[in-house]
C-alpha cells in the first residue's frame, strides 16, 4: 500500500487499542483495520481485523516477553509495517483522556508537550499515565513521526465560568480543581453529525446521552458544549457500569471516618464495584440486567433511566429549553428499551417517541408531532481522532511550506 495512513491509538492500562485509516482522493479516510493488544505484562495478546469482520492477526506470547506499553507497541508496530508497505504512518492520533486546563483543542506532541500534560496525571491518574505511555515511546523510538494527542476534556473548554466551577475555595480552581467534563471527542463527532443528518436542530439546544460502559451527557447550544454532567473526574454524574455517578461527598467522607477505607480503596470502590454492578449485585452490563428476573436488575435499569431523565432537565435548563435528544454509544445505540424508558420520563418536555422507529433502531426515533426531536446516532471518536491527526498533518506541511519559501 502507498498510501498515507493514520494510526489511532487509545491506549490503557494493559492494553492498547488501535485503528488504522487510510487517506484515500480529496483526504477521505477510509478504515483499513482495527485492533488491541490486550494482558501486557500477563497473557498478551493481539488481534485485528478488517472492516469485514476478517481476523488479520491472532498472536500471544509469554508475559515476560510484552510486559510494558512500550513493548506492546513494538508488537502492534511489527504487524502493521508489512501491512503499509513497511513504512510507517505518516501521523498518530492519541486519545488522552486530560488536556486540564491548558489544552482546548488536539496538539502537535513534542517533549515539552508531554511534559505538561504529565502535570495532570494527578488530575486521571487511572488513565492519563496509560494514555502518555506510547506517546513517550513513539517520541523517543521514532522520533520523525508526527503525534497528535486529542483530548476527551477539549470540547468543554469553552464552559462559561459558572458550569466550570465548584463551590470551594478559589485556590482549588486555580489549581486545576474544576468541572472539566470528558467523552469530549463522542460529543464533537456527534455535533458534527448532526449538522448533516439533523440540520433542523444542529444550531438549536441539544441533549446528547453518551451511554456506555462510562456514560455522560452533554448540553449542546448552537452546536458547542455548555454543559456536561461529568465533572472533575470521569465518576461524576450519571450511573455507570462500575462507577456511582453523582454522589454525595459526605458519603466518602462517611468512608473514611467511619469505615476506615483509605484513598486507595475507595478509588477502587468508586470506580470497580458501584454502579449498574454494586445496585444490582448481578452485572454492570445492561443485556445482562434486562436478562434478569431479579428485582435487584430493574431496580439498577430504573435507577439508570432516572437519572437520565434528572440530568435531561438539569442541562435543558443550561440552555434554557431543549430541541432534541440524541442517544450514542454502546447503550444508547443498542438499547430500545432503555431509550423507551428514558424517552417516557421525558414526555413532560413535549419527547414523544415513536416505538415503531425506536424498535427498529431508525436514525430518527421520535414522532413528526413531538416537540423533542430524538436520534439515535452512532459515535466514532477513533474516526474524530484520525480527522484531527490528519488535519495536524496537513497544516504541519504546511507549515514547513512556508518556512522553506
Ligand atoms: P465503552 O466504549 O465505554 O467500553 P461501549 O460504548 O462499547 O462502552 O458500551 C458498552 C456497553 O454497552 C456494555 O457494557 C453493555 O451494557 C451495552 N450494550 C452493548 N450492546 C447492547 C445491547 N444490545 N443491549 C443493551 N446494552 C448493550
Amino acid at each position: 500500500m502507498t498510501a498515507e495512513t493514520i494510526l489511532v491509538v487509545n491506549a490503557g492500562s494493559s492494553s492498547i487499542k488501535f485503528q488504522l485509516f487510510e487517506v484515500g482522493a480529496r483526504d477521505q479516510l477510509k478504515r483499513r483495520f482495527k485492533g488491541q493488544i490486550e494482558g501486557i505484562g500477563a497473557h498478551p495478546h493481539l488481534i485485528a481485523k478488517n472492516p469485514e469482520g476478517e481476523l488479520l492477526v491472532d498472536e500471544t506470547w509469554p508475559g515476560a516477553e510484552v510486559n510494558t506499553v512500550p513493548a506492546a507497541l513494538d508488537k502492534v508496530i511489527g504487524f502493521l509495517r508489512p501491512q503499509i508497505g513497511g513504512k510507517l504512518p505518516a501521523v498518530v492520533g492519541h486519545r488522552v483522556v486530560h488536556g486540564g486546563p491548558d489544552y482546548s483543542a488536539p496538539t502537535v506532541v513534542s517533549e515539552l508537550v508531554v511534559d505538561r500534560l504529565s502535570r495532570f496525571v494527578p488530575l486521571a491518574p487511572l488513565h492519563q499515565p496509560n494514555n502518555l505511555a506510547p506517546i513517550k515511546a513513539i517520541l523517543q523510538r521514532q522520533p520523525q513521526v508526527l503525534q497528535v494527542a486529542c483530548f476527551d476534556t477539549a470540547f468543554h473548554r469553552g464552559h462559561p465560568e459558572v458550569a466550570d466551577r465548584f463551590a470551594i475555595p478559589d485556590a482549588f480552581y486555580a489549581e486545576g480543581v474544576r468541572r472539566y467534563g470528558f467523552h469530549g471527542l463522542s460529543y464533537e463527532y456527534i455535533a458534527r453529525q448532526l449538522r448533516e443528518v439533523a440540520p433542523e436542530i444542529a444550531g438549536g439546544r441539544v441533549v446528547i446521552a453518551h451511554l456506555g460502559s462510562g456514560a455522560s451527557m452533554c448540553a449542546l447550544s448552537s452546536g458547542r458544549s455548555v454543559e456536561s454532567t461529568m465533572g472533575f473526574t470521569a465518576l461524576d454524574g450519571l450511573p455507570m457500569g462500575t462507577r456511582p455517578g453523582q454522589l454525595d461527598a459526605g458519603v466518602v467522607l462517611y468512608l473514611m471516618s467511619e469505615k476506615g477505607m483509605s484513598a486507595k480503596e475507595i478509588e477502587r470502590l468508586l470506580y470497580n464495584d458501584c454502579g449498574l454492578k454494586g445496585l444490582s449485585g448481578i452485572s454492570n452490563d445492561v443485556r445482562e440486567l434486562q436478562a434478569s428476573d431479579d428485582p435487584r436488575a430493574k431496580l439498577a435499569l430504573d435507577y439508570f433511566t432516572y437519572r437520565i431523565a434528572l440530568f435531561t432537565g438539569m442541562l435543558a435548563a443550561a440552555m434554557g429549553g431543549i430541541d432534541g435528544f440524541v442517544f450514542t454509544a454502546g447503550i444508547g445505540e443498542n438499547a430500545p428499551a432503555i431509550r423507551e424508558a428514558v424517552a417516557q420520563r421525558l414526555t413532560w418536555l413535549g419527547l414523544e417517541l415513536s416505538s415503531k422507529a425506536n424498535a427498529k433502531g431508525e436514525l430518527k426515533i421520535s414522532r413528526k408531532r413531538s416537540l423533542v426531536a430524538c436520534y439515535v446516532i452512532p459515535t466514532d471518536e477513533e474516526l474524530m481522532i484520525a480527522e484531527h491527526a490528519l488535519d495536524a498533518l496537513r497544516s504541519h506541511a504546511a507549515g514547513a511550506e512556508e518556512k522553506r519559501a
